[in-house]
């Protein structure tokens, strides 16, 4: 595979159809069997900011897209209260097939499915920010002891990228009380856009700064 840095965003594109199209005839666990239809994750392929959350609910089953019931619709206003959509971002999921009745996923389950589709997702997006959504996503960024309640909002630096906690959006309907800290943390993501594409500005050779690989490939 070409070098995700480098990749135009058809190769992407086409990158992440191929999961996607794995992700659809998926059976490495035995959620394949209860699922009406695999969620592989939507959005920019090559979006700055990802979002990853747990797994498919009841209305993401039915339709194959990810966060489109009630907690995608809120998830769609802390898009908006910092000028983004939805088309900004991409935007997906631990496991990609929905637990009988939204129980947790087991940790079997993550074991499968987050090396066979999450991982390499992650390597062809390249984002600079990857936003967590609940505990089982932050789960795979920070250490098993890590709490939800006591991280949320903090960045975590790794990587050459920034790791963000967020709760879940489902988590802040069911507890209105953390609405405030929700729509604060998201507003902080702004502020750390800024501060991932500076860096990336730093880091990036501009073309006019990259002769020599030019002139090597004329011999
Ligand atoms: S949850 Fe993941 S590993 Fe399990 S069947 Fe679905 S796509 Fe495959």
């Amino acid at each position: 595979m070409t070098d995700p840095k480098v990749m135009s965003l058809d190769e992407r594109r086409a990158a992440l159809d191929v999961i996607s199209k794995e992700v659809r005839a998926c059976a490495k666990c035995e959620l394949h069997s209860g699922r009406t239809l695999a969620v592989p994750g939507a959005g920019r392929p090559d979006a700055e900011l990802m979002f990853i959350g747990e797994g498919p609910g009841y209305h993401e089953d039915q339709q194959g897209l990810p966060f489109v019931g009630a907690s995608g619709k809120y998830l769609g206003e802390l898009l908006a209260l910092i000028g983004l959509t939805r088309n900004d971002v991409f935007i997906t999921n631990v496991i990609k097939c929905r637990p009988p009745a939204n129980r947790d996923p087991l940790p079997g389950e993550i074991d499968t499915c987050v090396p066979a589709y999450l991982n390499r997702q992650i390597e062809i997006i390249n984002p600079k920010i990857i936003a967590t959504l609940g505990r089982f996503s932050m789960g795979l960024f920070f250490p098993p002891d890590t709490r939800i309640t006591k991280v949320h909002g903090q960045p975590k630096r790794a990587d050459g990228r920034i790791y963000f906690p967020l709760f879940h959006p489902a988590a802040v309907l069911r507890n209105l009380n953390l609405r405030p800290a929700m729509e604060e943390d998201f507003k902080r993501i702004k502020t750390l856009l800024t501060e991932a594409q500076q860096q990336a500005v730093v880091e990036t050779p501009k073309p006019d700064d990259d002769p020599p690989f030019k002139q090597l490939s004329l011999f």
